[in-house]
């Protein structure tokens, strides 16, 4: 492995995607994306503005209002999604190669991520086949029926973390319904996100239908959002850009939905199988950097297991591989940018005057440069700690003891977020007793993560508005229009 692997395809410039051609921004501007194994800058995207995003709008509503996109059968917009689901997965590796240079996730689960993606694709498409609409048989000779329409151009905004995934999961159900769609990538992480353009147009897709404007947030974004071409916003990001979206999309009266951030509870009662807790909860706050708004990042142990759990999980954590994302044997690789990094340590610092430090702790030994955080685990938080209350989003869990099951719940609910909960326990009527009153919008039994494409995703309290997830996806980029008929003669 070279001391910093640079993948051989990389693009020379990054551009937006507009109306099926690759173009600069009008004004010429420019991003550096940076490599965070090096921080040094390797490319530049175009910075997209207003004048960028009112070019996009235009393509996408015009491929909206002229078609066939939004017209075309189910049948028909799935075969292209599975085309577009075949060309991620043939790429596969070169997708992981890119997302990981770019973000610094670990090779084998940006790999993973890029499967992900394709599923998504597949997913969709067959829901899209398979979905009835309603029809109803009224007195009176009468039918109802429900008419199920895109509703125009979806404006698709998405952050930093697993960026090529989360923007499959926008794309594809967007795509799905009928949708013509506007995405604006994060900043920081515009790389595998301009392979959408190469993928889609091999797949078939109309020009004008997928659009894509690189840049900031505070300029791309906001147009975006703010577009009276726009009738509805997909947001995934932090909870503070989650708010100002919402009153922007308030003003202009559009849908919206918000995946926002998360301090999710692990919680181990002292029955769980530890081992299969330990994995699970070494694996919900350590994959993918830690950059994961799911992370099971505050951890609440059963007193009578607690010194037990923690010691195991300690001398778990100092083992975690942390190094170089493009080496299959690493674990926790870099984080996405020298802010967050910045952002990530000053935590670790905190954290040391807030609860006893049991692992990690600063920089990795021996990685002298780049975004490298070790593994941390800080142990007897106090629910009145900032590591407690607050996302970190990076490689470091907070523990705490509970005596009740009433305690335990006290401290799950403690925080402003409710992404999602782990419980582990051998007592089932206590798993969903708990399940029932924690306040997240998933919960994993025993279990870590897997799920089923048809279930919701989403967070409650902070943590979001709105589903996703299966048909409540279709739902969101759809109107369901009531056709009421008279059958036969209007006069009888
Ligand atoms: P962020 O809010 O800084 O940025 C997200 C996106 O919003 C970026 O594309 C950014 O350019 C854009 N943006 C920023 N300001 C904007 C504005 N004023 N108007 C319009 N767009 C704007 O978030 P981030 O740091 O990129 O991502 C990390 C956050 O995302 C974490 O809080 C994490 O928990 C959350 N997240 C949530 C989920 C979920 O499903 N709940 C999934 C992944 C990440």
């Amino acid at each position: 492995m070279p001391e910093h692997y640079v993948p051989d395809n990389l693009p020379e410039r990054i551009q937006h995607y507009i109306d099926g051609s690759l173009v600069d921004s009008i004004s010429g501007a420019t991003l550096d994306v940076l490599d965070p194994v090096t921080n040094r800058a390797y490319v530049t995207a175009a910075a997209g503005q207003a004048a960028d995003v009112d070019r996009a709008v235009a393509a996408a509503k015009r491929a909206f209002d002229d078609g066939p996109w939004p017209g075309m059968l189910p049948r028909a917009r799935a075969r292209v999604l599975n085309r577009i689901a075949d060309a991620v997965e043939a790429q596969d590796a070169r997708l992981a190669e890119l997302e990981t240079f770019d973000t610094g996730l670990p090779i084998t689960q940006a790999l993973g991520q890029a499967q992900r993606a394709a599923e998504n694709f597949r997913f969709f498409a067959d829901l899209i086949v398979a979905q009835a609409d309603d029809a109803y048989k009224v007195p009176g000779r009468q039918l109802n029926y429900v008419n199920r329409k895109p509703v125009g151009v979806a404006g698709l905004i998405t952050p930093w973390n697993t960026p090529f995934m989360l923007e499959s999961w926008k794309l594809a159900p967007a795509l799905a319904s009928g949708c013509t769609v506007v995405l604006k990538p994060a900043e920081f992480t515009p790389l595998s996100a301009s392979l959408w353009a190469e993928i889609f147009a091999e797949a078939g897709l109309p020009d004008g239908v997928f659009n894509l404007v690189n840049g900031y947030g505070e300029e791309a974004g906001d147009a975006l959002v703010k577009h009276p071409d726009v009738p509805l916003i997909s947001f995934t990001g932090e909870t503070t850009t989650g708010q100002l979206i919402y009153r922007n999309c308030a003003e202009h009266l559009k849908g919206m939905s918000m995946e926002l951030g998360g301090k999710s509870p692990a919680v181990v009662f002292a029955d769980a199988d530890l081992d299969a807790a330990l994995d699970s909860t070494l694996f919900g706050v350590f994959s993918l950097n830690g950059e994961r708004c799911t992370a099971g990042s505050r951890i609440l142990v059963e007193r009578s297991v607690y010194d037990e759990f923690c010691e195991r999980y300690a001398a778990r954590a100092a083992n975690v591989v942390v190094g170089d994302p493009h080496d299959p044997a690493t674990e926790v690789g870099a984080l996405v940018h020298p802010e967050h990094y910045e952002k990530v340590m000053r935590y670790v610092e905190i954290g040391k005057s807030e609860g006893r430090l049991l692992a990690g702790g600063g920089r990795p030994e021996g990685l002298e440069q780049g975004n490298y955080v070790a593994p941390t685990v800080f142990a007897d938080v106090t629910p009145d700690a900032h590591i407690f209350q607050e996302e970190i989003f990076g490689p470091v869990v907070a523990i705490a003891p509970f005596d009740s099951e009433d305690e335990a719940l006290k401290l799950a609910n403690s925080v402003t977020y409710g992404l999602a909960a782990y419980i582990w326990t051998a007592d089932l009527t206590r798993a969903h007793t708990f399940a029932q009153q924690v306040q997240a919008g998933m919960v994993w039994l025993n279990s870590h993560n897997v799920r089923d494409l048809r279930t919701p995703f989403g967070g409650v309290k902070a943590s979001g508005l709105g589903h996703e997830g299966g048909y409540r996806s279709i739902d969101f980029y759809t109107h369901q229009q009531a056709v009421h008929i008279t059958l036969g003669d209007v006069h009888t």
